[in-house]
C-alpha cells in the first residue's frame, strides 16, 4: 500500500516560539550531511525519511518495523491558526497532524485556547511540544539532542518543577476534555496526548518530537495517509499576482498528482472555474537561481503530499480556502464541478429560517465558525465572506422582530462598511467584531445571557412583590378616609399601590401610600417599620391590629413566580410565597361548597 507524507501544521500563541521550531526542524535538513535533507516546496518543507532517520537515531528503530512507514513529512511553512483555517479540507483539515507550541514557562495562553478549539472542530491530532525548555531557571546546558537524556542530566529540584510545569499543562488539557502525558509516560497515544519538552533554540528534544510524530501517523493515520482510491485533490493558501508569471495559486496537495496537461476544478465565490494551468511550479535551489526574480521552476508532475505553485491566469479571485480537484477527462469534470458546488452550498449558508449572520475573512475561518456555532445550537441564518454591509444590517432588523437575540451580526476579521454601521446604529442592531474566534463566540453568547437576565429582571419587577406584614399594636394614626396605621415587614418587599389580603384570603384593598420617618417611600423591606395608608376601609371593622397580612398577586402573576422566578426569591419569600398560594387554594375550596 502506498502511503503519502503526512502534513504537519505548528500552532499555538504568538511568541510560544513557533517559527524557531520551524527553523529549527528544517535546519535539521539543511544540517543533514549525507542525508537528502529538506526539498524546499511552496509554502511547505519536506523532510524526507533520511533526514528523519539520522536526527531520531536510536529513536528510529521502532519506527522502521512498522509495516506502514511514511516517506518523511510536509511541514507547513507558515505557523499560526490563521493558516491553519484555511487548510480545510471537507469539513475537516488538510492538516494530518499538529504540533501545538506552549511555552513553559507561560503555559496555556489566549492563542493557545484558539488553536485548541480550532484542533478540536476540525478533529486533527495533535501533539504539545512544551517549548523553552533551556529558559527553565537553573537548566543546565547539555551536549545532548535528546530530552531524556537532557532531563537525567539536571538536578533534581529542576526535574521536579519540570514535572510540575508539565503537569499544569496536563490540568489544563483535562478541564478541555484531553487526557494528557509527558510522551515518556504515555501508555496509549490513542487516546492521551503526548506532550514533549524541547527547546527551539537549542534542539533539544527535536528527536522526540519527530519520533512521537513520525510514530503517530504510522500508527493510526494509514487509512488518511494511503494514496488507493483518492481523489487528487488540494487545497488553495494564497492566490497572488506575481511579477512574470500572472495570476498563480499557491497549493497544498493533499492527495494523488496533478499532472501539467490536466485540469483543475477549483471554485470562486460564484461558480466553478475548470482551467489547465499554463505552469506548476517549484521553488529553484539557492544555487540554481540566478537572478532573484527568478525564483521558480517548471515541473510536468508534482505527487502528494506536495506544495506547489500553480500559474493560470483564470484563478483570479479565487478564494484561499478552496478545494481544487485534479480532472483527467469530462467525466471527472462534470464530477467535481458538482462536488464543489455541493460543497459551497454547504458552507455559504443563506437561509429563510430565523439565525444570526456571519460575515468572515476566509472560508477557513467561515467553515470553523460555523461549526462552532452549531455546536453551540446557535442557528445561522446567513454566512459568507466579505464586509459587512447595509443589507446584513437590515436582515438582522427583520430577524430581530421575531427573535431579538438572533438579530445580529457576527463580523469576523472584515470591515463594518459605513452605511452598515448607521443603519445599525439607527435599528439598533448589534454588531460583534473580533479577530479572535472564541471570544467573537464567547461576546455574543455572554451578552444573549446578560440580555436574558435583563428582561427577566423587567419583567420581575412589574410583578406584585412577595411580602407578609403585621399591623402594629396601638400604631392607629386614622381609622378611615383612608385608613393610616404602622406595620413591620416581616419577609419580602412592600411597594405601595398593590394589592394585599387578611390571613383568611380575603383581598383587603390596595396599598395606597407608605411612609417611613415622615417621608412618602415607594417600598419596604424586612424589619422596616412604616406606616400605611389604605382607602375604603375602617380600622376595627375590616381590619385589626396585631393582624398579618400578605400581598395578593393575581393568580397568572403567582404562577410566573412559582414557574420562573422561585430563584429571584429568598428562602423566607419562597415560603410566603407558598403560603400565599395554599391560603387561596384553601379560599377556593371553601368556595366550591
Ligand atoms: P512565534 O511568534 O511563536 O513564531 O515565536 P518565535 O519563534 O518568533 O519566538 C519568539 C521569541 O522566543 C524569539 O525571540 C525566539 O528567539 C524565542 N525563542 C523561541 N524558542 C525558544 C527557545 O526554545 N528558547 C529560548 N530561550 N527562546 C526561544
Amino acid at each position: 500500500m502506498q502511503i503519502r507524507q503526512p502534513i504537519v501544521a505548528v500552532l499555538g500563541h504568538v511568541d510560544s516560539g513557533k517559527t524557531s521550531l520551524l527553523d529549527r526542524i528544517r535546519g535539521t535538513g539543511v544540517q543533514g550531511r549525507e542525508a537528502g535533507g529538506i526539498t524546499q516546496h511552496i509554502g511547505a518543507s519536506f523532510l524526507p525519511t533520511e533526514t528523519i532517520k539520522e536526527t531520531c537515531g536510536p529513536l528510529y528503530k521502532k519506527l522502521e518495523q512498522s509495516e506502514n512507514k511514511v516517506p518523511g513529512i510536509l511541514v507547513i511553512d507558515t505557523p499560526g491558526h490563521e493558516v491553519f483555517t484555511n487548510l480545510r479540507s471537507r469539513g475537516g483539515s488538510a492538516a494530518d497532524i499538529a504540533v501545538l507550541v506552549v511555552d513553559v514557562n507561560r503555559g496555556f495562553q489566549p492563542q493557545t485556547n484558539e488553536s485548541l478549539k480550532i484542533l478540536q472542530s476540525r478533529k486533527v491530532p495533535f501533539v504539545v511540544a512544551l517549548n523553552k525548555c533551556d529558559q527553565i531557571s537553573g537548566w543546565r546546558k547539555s551536549e545532548t539532542s535528546f530530552i531524556s537524556q537532557a532531563i537525567k542530566e539536571q538536578d533534581a529540584s529542576i526535574q521536579a518543577d519540570l514535572d510540575q510545569k508539565i503537569y499544569d499543562v496536563v490540568g489544563t488539557l483535562s478541564v478541555l476534555g484531553y487526557q494528557s502525558e509527558a510522551f515518556y509516560r504515555v501508555k496509549d497515544f490513542k487516546s492521551e496526548i503526548a506532550i514533549v519538552p524541547i527547546s527551539a533554540r537549542s534542539g533539544v528534544g527535536i528527536p522526540e518530537l519527530l519520533s512521537v510524530l513520525v510514530g503517530l501517523t504510522q500508527q493510526y493515520l494509514q487509512k488518511r495517509l494511503s494514496q488507493e482510491e483518492k481523489d487528487p485533490r488540494g487545497i488553495v493558501l494564497e492566490v497572488k499576482d506575481e511579477v512574470g508569471l500572472g495570476q498563480t495559486a499557491n497549493i497544498i496537495l493533499i492527495d494523488g498528482s496533478i499532472k501539467k496537461e490536466d485540469s483543475i476544478v477549483v471554485a470562486k465565490r460564484d461558480g466553478v472555474i475548470v482551467t489547465k494551468p499554463k505552469a506548476l511550479l517549484l521553488p529553484k535551489a539557492l544555487d540554481e537561481m540566478r537572478d532573484p526574480r527568478d525564483k521558480f521552476k517548471p515541473t510536468p508532475q508534482v505527487d502528494a503530499a506536495a506544495g506547489l505553485k500553480i500559474a493560470s491566469p483564470e484563478l483570479e479571485g479565487v478564494l484561499p480556502g478552496s478545494t481544487l480537484y485534479v480532472a483527467r477527462n469530462d467525466d471527472e469534470v462534470t464530477k467535481y464541478t458538482n462536488l464543489i458546488e455541493s460543497e459551497m452550498k454547504s458552507m455559504f449558508v443563506d437561509t429563510e429560517t430565523n439565525g444570526i449572520i456571519l460575515k468572515c475573512d476566509t472560508i477557513g475561518s467561515l467553515e470553523a465558525i460555523v461549526e462552532m456555532l452549531r455546536r453551540s445550537q446557535v442557528p445561522v441564518a446567513k454566512a459568507d465572506i466579505g464586509p459587512v454591509n447595509r443589507r446584513d444590517v437590515i436582515e438582522a432588523k427583520a430577524i430581530k422582530e421575531k427573535d431579538r437575540h438572533l438579530g445580529i451580526v457576527l463580523a469576523f476579521n472584515v470591515k463594518v462598511l459605513p452605511d452598515a454601521k448607521e443603519e445599525s446604529e439607527i435599528s439598533h442592531i448589534k454588531i460583534f467584531e473580533d479577530k479572535v474566534i472564541y471570544s467573537l463566540i464567547d461576546n455574543y453568547n455572554a451578552w444573549v445571557e446578560e440580555d436574558t437576565a435583563h428582561q427577566e429582571d423587567a419583567i420581575f419587577s412589574e410583578l406584585t412583590p412577595v411580602s407578609k406584614f403585621t399591623f402594629l399594636k396601638g400604631m392607629v394614626f386614622r381609622n378611615n378616609n383612608p385608613a393610616v396605621f404602622g406595620i413591620r415587614i416581616d419577609v419580602g418587599t412592600l411597594k405601595h399601590k398593590i394589592p394585599f389580603m387578611n390571613s383568611d384570603g380575603r383581598r383587603i384593598g390596595n396599598i395606597h401610600q407608605l411612609q417611613h420617618d415622615k417621608k412618602t417611600v415607594t417600598s419596604a423591606k424586612t424589619g422596616d417599620e412604616v406606616a400605611c395608608s389604605v382607602q375604603d376601609v375602617t380600622i376595627g371593622r375590616q381590619i385589626f391590629e396585631e393582624e398579618v397580612f400578605y400581598t395578593f398577586p393575581p393568580s397568572h402573576e403567582a404562577k410566573q413566580l412559582l414557574n420562573k422566578f422561585m430563584h429571584k426569591l429568598s428562602t423566607e419569600e419562597q415560603e410566603v410565597l407558598n403560603e400565599i398560594v395554599e391560603i387561596q387554594r384553601k379560599k377556593e375550596a371553601a368556595y366550591a361548597y
